[in-house]
């Protein structure tokens, strides 16, 4: 069998393999690994690295036409899907944009989207969203840092004292809780809101107040994610932020339900409540935003509150972010090529398109 590695889309700074793995790959389960020229290259890792690790470094083309299995983080649009069968392995976030499987009907191709693995103690090596929203719950808060123009610890001078930054978390899953531990680390009074009665102890154990709203809903069945909450309970929920939120000055939001929009938490007229010079980090852009005027992939200013719309931070992390990627993607394809059960659970809620068929009911759950 052999792995096939492409360049991702120029938008992409992130890298799902990297020569450490190929290594182990090349050498635990005896796969060959063909590297497109210059594939690491925005890393500053040279083919020969890939090569020294025991990679053939190819045109894309051969890449493409001469694998087993194709690694990616986003689409490979190029894909020969008329020829031999391929098996496509990557983060396709398919429940979001649902047309990105349809070119893959009655195709010979089988789709891994690692987004759907479970959240579960054996799928916890292999978890991509938790890699990556723990790296961009902390770089959210270096980038709120960088458009607030007041310090974030408290200062003691002669000249007198500066008050530290108030930091208001609304989500307090993987990338919240990291974005809790960064602001507190920088000196910040952190407070922070889930629906999830579970999330406040990790809260309170970070050393952050955790705000609760009583009534919420949680559902045994939704893998330990978040369900939607009822109409009064959300607008209970959105008056007290709208309360708590003239005291702070960075809101760093990650709320999100697996699947559908995301809830919408805080309104116009909270924001027209803020103080001026406050920061909005709304990293639930892509899935419609927490902020009602969160513009996606845009930052904005209004009424002198900076609003920056981005779920992609981890890109700007990009070492780090595939240092772990790549950890995460050599051991879901060594569970892969390893498995002998015909119904193992990873690899089916993983897999959205068997041999040309969509496998998820999921699918029908449009947002776009
Ligand atoms: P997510 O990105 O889907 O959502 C982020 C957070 O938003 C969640 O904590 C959710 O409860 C919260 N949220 C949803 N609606 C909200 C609202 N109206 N107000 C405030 N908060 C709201 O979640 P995630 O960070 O990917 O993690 C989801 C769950 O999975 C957590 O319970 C986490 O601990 C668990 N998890 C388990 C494992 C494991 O055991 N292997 C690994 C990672 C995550």
């Amino acid at each position: 069998k052999k792995i096939g590695l492409v360049k991702e889309p120029a938008f992409e700074t992130r890298i799902c393999f990297l020569p450490k793995e190929v290594k182990q790959l090349t050498q635990l389960l005896e796969i060959g690994v063909q590297v497109e020229k210059g594939l690491g290259e925005g890393l500053g890792i040279s083919d020969t690295e890939y090569k020294e690790a025991g990679a053939s470094l190819q045109s894309r083309e051969d890449v493409l036409n001469n694998s087993d299995y194709i690694l990616s983080i986003n689409e490979v649009t190029d894909l020969m899907l008329d020829g031999k069968q391929n098996v496509l392995i990557g983060i396709f976030n398919m429940l979001f944009y649902p047309k990105r499987a349809e070119k893959y009907l009655d195709k010979n191709t089988t789709v891994y989207s690692l987004d759907l693995l479970p959240r579960t103690t054996l799928a916890q090596s292999m978890d991509v969203l938790s890699s990556m929203a723990s790296i961009a719950g902390y770089k959210a808060v270096l980038k709120a840092t960088s458009h607030y123009n007041s310090s974030f610890p408290m200062f003691t001078t002669a000249a007198g004292t500066l008050n530290p930054a108030k930091v208001l978390v609304l989500g307090a899953g993987v990338a919240g809780l990291q974005a809790i531990a960064t602001a507190k680390r920088l000196g910040a009074i952190v407070e922070a809101f889930d629906v999830r009665k579970s999330a406040g102890e990790e809260v309170r154990s970070l050393g952050a107040k955790f705000v609760e709203v009583e009534g919420a809903e949680e559902a045994k069945d939704a893998g330990g994610y978040a369900v939607t909450q009822s109409e009064e309970y959300l607008k209970k929920q959105k008056e007290l932020i709208h309360e708590r939120i003239r005291n702070a000055n960075i809101v760093i939001c990650t709320a999100n339900i697996p699947g559908k929009k995301a809830p919408l938490l805080l309104e116009k007229r909270s924001i027209d409540a803020m103080k001026s010079g406050s920061v909005i980090i709304d990293m639930a852009a892509e899935q419609g935003g927490n902020c009602e005027m969160t513009q996606a992939g845009e930052t904005i200013t209004y009424n002198n509150v900076t609003i920056v719309g981005n779920s992609h931070l981890s890109r700007e992390v990009s070492q780090s972010a595939s240092q772990l990627l790549s950890t995460n993607y050599y051991n879901f394809l060594k569970y892969l090529v390893q498995s002998t059960k015909e119904d193992d659970v990873l690899l089916e809620k993983s897999k959205v398109i068997d041999n040309g068929t969509i496998t998820k009911p999921l699918l029908t759950n449009k947002f776009e």
